[in-house]
C-alpha cells in the first residue's frame, strides 16, 4: 500500500462517520476492482451498512505517494445529481516516488562489482600495470535502481449503489 493522500479537509474521513457525512443516505455499496501495481485484480465489496466502506480506498501501489481513490467525492456527486447508481473508472491521483529499490539482483550485482574492483586492484599489484576501471556500473548500483517517477498507474473500476432515506426528487 502506498502513502495515502492527506484528507484533513475531506468529509467522511477518519474525522466523520458515514451518517455525519451523508445524512441523506441509508446505505452505500461499492463494488470495486483495482488494477495496477500491487493490485490483486479481484473484485471487492464495501458497504456503509456493515462499516466496511471508507471514504478513501487506499491505493495498493507500494511506490504511490498521496494517492488513493476518493469514493466519498463520488458519493457527493451522485447525491448532487440525484443518482442511485454509477459505474466508472477512477485513476489514482498519486505520484510514484523515486526510491532505491533494493532487490536480490541489486545486492548480487553490488557484490559482483565489489569483487571486480578488488580483482582489478590485485591484478594491478601483481603485474605492476594500471588498469582503468570504469565504475559506472558500481555508481549506478550504489544509487539503486530507481523506480519510475511520475503518475501512479493504478486505476479503480467501480460500481456504486446508493440507498436514499427518501427517494431523490
Ligand atoms: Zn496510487
Amino acid at each position: 500500500m502506498g502513502i495515502p493522500m492527506r484528507r484533513d479537509r475531506r468529509l467522511f474521513s477518519e474525522l466523520a462517520t458515514f451518517e455525519d457525512a451523508f445524512p441523506q443516505l441509508e446505505d452505500a455499496t461499492v463494488e470495486y476492482r483495482e488494477e495496477g501495481e500491487g493490485a490483486t485484480g479481484t473484485t471487492a465489496r464495501a458497504a456503509a451498512a456493515d462499516e466496511t466502506l471508507e471514504g478513501l480506498i487506499p491505493c495498493s501501489n507500494p511506490a504511490c505517494r498521496a494517492g488513493g481513490f476518493e469514493v466519498d467525492l463520488l458519493l457527493h456527486e451522485m447525491i448532487q445529481a440525484g443518482q442511485a447508481e454509477r459505474e466508472g473508472v477512477l485513476a489514482c491521483p498519486g505520484t510514484e516516488r523515486t526510491t532505491t529499490l533494493v532487490t536480490d539482483e541489486t545486492i548480487a550485482l553490488q557484490e559482483f562489482s565489489d569483487r571486480m574492483e578488488h580483482d582489478v586492484e590485485e591484478y594491478e599489484a601483481k603485474t605492476g600495470k594500471t588498469y582503468i576501471y570504469d565504475g559506472t556500473l558500481t555508481e549506478r548500483i550504489k544509487k539503486g535502481m530507481p523506480r519510475s517517477s511520475g503518475r501512479c498507474p493504478n486505476t479503480l473500476s467501480y460500481r456504486i449503489r446508493l440507498a436514499y432515506k427518501t427517494p431523490p426528487s
